[in-house]
Formats: structure tokens, C-alpha cells, sequence
């Protein structure tokens, strides 16, 4: 907000006084746009890091015995046979 105001106040400064006006206006609305596009734009980027570095949703199951585990090999059984397991 405070960099789109310095571009307005540069406008008004620097033209003459009837181009100035919607001058300003508009570089006042083409900023505010332009910045709110590179806000969304953030929201997105922090979003999709969130989603990609959420907590882990593979797990394995063991073909073995079945049980539950994020390990090499099961550690109920040893056996190192084991399915992926997509669970949200
Ligand atoms: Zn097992």
C-alpha cells in the first residue's frame, strides 16, 4: 500500500495539475492490482508447500503379517516384503 501511495504522490509531483489527477487514479489501481496478483501468487507458493510438506500419508503395510510400519523391514516379522499403503 505504502509503495503504490509513493508512486501516486510521484505522479501528482511530477505532472501538471489536470493530467495528474486520473494520472495518480490509475497508478493508484494498476499498483494495488499489480501487488494484490503477487499476493495471491504468495498465498499459492505457501499452500502448495503446506499440502507437499504435510505430514507423511505413505505407510507400508508388511505382505507378510500385515502389519502397519514406515520402516525397511516389518518390525514385528523382519520380513522386508512390503506393500505401500496411501492413507490419508
Ligand atoms: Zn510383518
Amino acid at each position: 500500500m505504502g509503495w503504490s501511495l509513493g508512486l501516486v504522490y510521484a505522479i501528482l509531483f511530477y505532472t501538471p495539475f489536470p493530467l495528474s489527477i486520473p494520472l495518480a487514479i490509475a497508478g493508484f489501481i494498476l499498483t494495488n492490482f499489480y501487488l494484490k496478483k503477487i499476493v495471491v501468487k504468495r498465498m499459492n507458493v505457501i499452500s502448495d508447500r503446506r499440502s507437499s510438506s504435510g505430514p507423511q500419508s505413505v505407510n507400508y503395510s508388511c505382505i507378510n503379517c500385515g502389519t502397519n510400519h514406515s520402516q525397511a523391514a516389518c518390525p514385528k516379522c523382519g520380513s522386508k516384503m512390503k506393500g505401500a499403503n496411501f492413507r490419508s
